[in-house]
């Protein structure tokens, strides 16, 4: 039935037949990580998120008025990786397909073996077992994999493994493995790959292998996801969509999920 239902979302949004999602039968969960002073980036990012108070006040027409200009590095907080961030000819920010941004997620679940090794990459194995269980991934499915690393955030040093400004030499934190990834991307087709840590490489990679596999056929990641144990094995709605920027390797992203009843 919860099939049937987000099936009739997803044909309703895509098919523009004019039907309205029935949310009154759906939990609506935020997967994103607000930004703020607090908000986890990569210890070499040489910035990171800033808010600049351009007004804050009542005016003398009478009136209160506040605006802010924030500046932020791609890369930090929930954030999307466009394929151009690791492949030259992949696509940037704002040219990426909504059908890759918008579309039913699987979760696959490995917080178990992430707490036993926070340098656990989840394996092809991970990825079968699932099917075994929850069925076949299809074509055009978003794909997260939570590892329950989410509990750590915004403690940087827990979270990534090393804090040190900088230095990313010494990071350590669980993700995807190069097999799971070639199984996902390369035979499945699935339009992206998310993670609740902050990178779709475990943090120990130097070559970003996972990275290089996902950009060089056009999908897209999402990395510092939160909430990933409130939403089902298979039936969410994942919407994901970053900040237009033209050109972008990346972005802030605001990343939903519609959860049936
Ligand atoms: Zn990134």
């Amino acid at each position: 039935m919860r099939t049937m239902v987000i099936a009739a979302i997803v044909a309703g949004i895509t098919a523009g037949r004019g039907q309205v999602p029935d949310l009154a039968n759906h939990t609506i969960v935020d997967l994103t990580h607000s930004y703020g002073a607090s908000t986890v980036f990569w210890p070499t990012a040489e910035t990171k998120f800033t808010l600049q108070k351009l007004a804050h006040g009542q005016t003398p027409g009478g009136y209160f008025y506040a605006a802010n200009a924030f500046c932020t590095p791609e890369h930090g907080g929930t954030h999307l990786d466009a394929p151009n961030h690791f492949s030259e000819a992949g696509r940037t920010t704002e040219k990426i397909p909504l059908e890759q941004l918008v579309a039913p997620a699987v979760v696959i679940d490995v917080t178990p073996r992430a707490a036993a090794d926070r340098d656990y990459r989840a394996t092809a194995d991970d990825v079968t077992q699932f099917e075994k269980a929850h069925g076949r991934i299809t074509r055009g499915t978003i794909v997260l994999l939570r590892t329950g690393w989410s509990r750590h955030w915004p403690n940087a040093k827990a979270y990534l493994g090393d804090d040190t400004p900088g230095d990313a030499s010494k990071l350590s934190f669980p993700s995807y493995g190069v097999e799971a990834a070639r199984l996902l991307v390369e035979d499945r087709g699935v339009a992206a790959l998310g993670i609740d840590t902050a990178s779709i490489d475990y943090g120990r990679s130097t070559d970003f292998q996972v990275h290089r596999i996902a950009a060089a056929r056009n999908v897209p990641g999402f990395e510092n996801l939160t909430n990933l144990d409130r939403l089902p094995p298979r039936g969410a709605l994942v919407v994901a969509l970053p900040m237009k920027i033209e050109g972008g390797s990346g972005g802030p992203l605001r990343a939903i999920a519609l959860v049936a009843r």
